[in-house]
């Protein structure tokens, strides 16, 4: 089995660093870095012409069915318009962890007395029917239509609500072991939907997951964050990058964004923010 995380650094390495390298020891601003780094990134991770063409053309011949009305959908997409404006809102809460309230504050009473290591929580979804169905088709039965579905619909929610834009995505890992069993990891599948359809943000795989983790959604609350403490290894961050975004499909506790990260910011990043598909 291929160690994607390993790879995708490895890529990073090979070509982007560099130029994005030049770029800071010139004289100039972030911007020059950012575009170096973008337009370094782009070409190797985020080219999605030639498949691009090849999906419009299938579509042509074979007809998009909405994955979740199952009815033919009315548009070249996996999603039909009815079902994609009857997606379930985030309600409002803590933009800190996310935290479902009766209204919209900054920061909640646990993260007064225990501020999380990510600076927003930023949902595209509440989770509930039809899109926590998607995500467990997509995670635990491989259906990457509806993968793609999610991703494309959390892109265009976060375009709407004009959310801030990261330097960088950054995937939540998963343990080799986990990785090998799945066949796929569902974060770095959404990083990669989520760049095409948000104008080629890069991203690159930062993280390792050193040791396995029980999941966490199996213990209770009080025992998830010491379930993945120590868990994460920075690989490398391209240089000069201050504010990522962690992607994940589904935030409960937070307890695994909280760890990733602390990791990131003990590197020096000032910024991250925890983009999830939803918040449970
Ligand atoms: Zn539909
Ligand atoms: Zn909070």
């Amino acid at each position: 089995m291929r160690n994607v995380e390993a790879s995708t650094v490895r890529d990073v390495e090979s070509i982007g660093y560099a130029s994005a390298c030049a770029a800071l020891r010139r004289p100039g601003s972030m911007d020059d870095m950012n575009r170096a780094l973008l337009s370094s990134l782009r070409s190797r991770w985020v080219n999605p012409q030639p498949q691009k063409w090849i999906g419009h053309l299938a579509r042509l011949i074979w007809p998009p069915v909405c994955v979740i009305c199952g009815q033919a959908s009315d548009r070249l997409e996996d999603c039909c318009s009815g079902c994609a404006t009857e997606l379930p809102m985030p309600r409002g809460g803590c933009r800190r962890c996310g935290v479902v309230l009766a209204r919209d504050i900054e920061v909640c009473g646990a993260c007064q007395s225990s501020s999380p290591c990510f600076d927003r929580t930023i949902p595209a979804f509440e989770y509930q029917r039809p899109v926590a169905h998607l995500i467990q088709r997509f995670k635990f039965s491989g259906d990457l239509a509806a993968g793609r579905v999610l991703a494309r619909q959390a892109a265009e929610r976060w375009l709407e609500r004009d959310v801030a834009r990261p330097q960088l995505m950054v995937p939540v890992p998963l343990n080799w072991r986990r990785l090998w069993k799945r066949g796929f990891n569902q974060s770095e599948i959404l990083c990669r939907d989520l760049a095409e359809h948000l104008g080629g943000l890069p991203w690159v795989g930062a993280l390792t997951r050193v040791r396995p983790t029980a999941t966490q959604s199996a213990l209770p609350a009080d025992r998830r964050a010491g379930n993945v403490r120590g868990a994460f290894r920075l690989n490398r961050l391209p240089p000069g990058v201050r504010h990522i975004a962690l992607v994940d499909d589904v935030m409960t506790t937070g307890s695994t964004l909280d760890e990733c990260a602390r990791v990131l910011k003990r590197s020096g990043v000032a910024r991250v923010d925890a983009w999830v598909v939803a918040r449970a």
